[in-house]
């Protein structure tokens, strides 16, 4: 999950970025027609320097 490679902001070109992952319920990414206990975290990197997210990516792809 460190795989630093050298990105640009595309809003204030700043290039520090955070990941964070969305999970606990609320925000995972469910297939459609499949049931409850599937889905998987969506992990989101952002500009540190002015919020922009560059990349969302869906944590396990193979459950879908
Ligand atoms: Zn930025």
């Amino acid at each position: 999950m460190n795989n630093e490679q050298v990105m640009t902001c595309r809003s204030c070109e700043g290039t520090t970025f955070a990941s964070g992952k969305v999970s606990n319920g609320h925000a995972k990414l469910m297939p459609l027609g499949m049931t409850f206990s599937t889905g998987s975290s969506l992990i989101y990197t952002f500009c540190k320097e002015c919020g922009e997210v560059s990349s969302i990516k869906v944590k396990d792809p193979g459950k879908f």
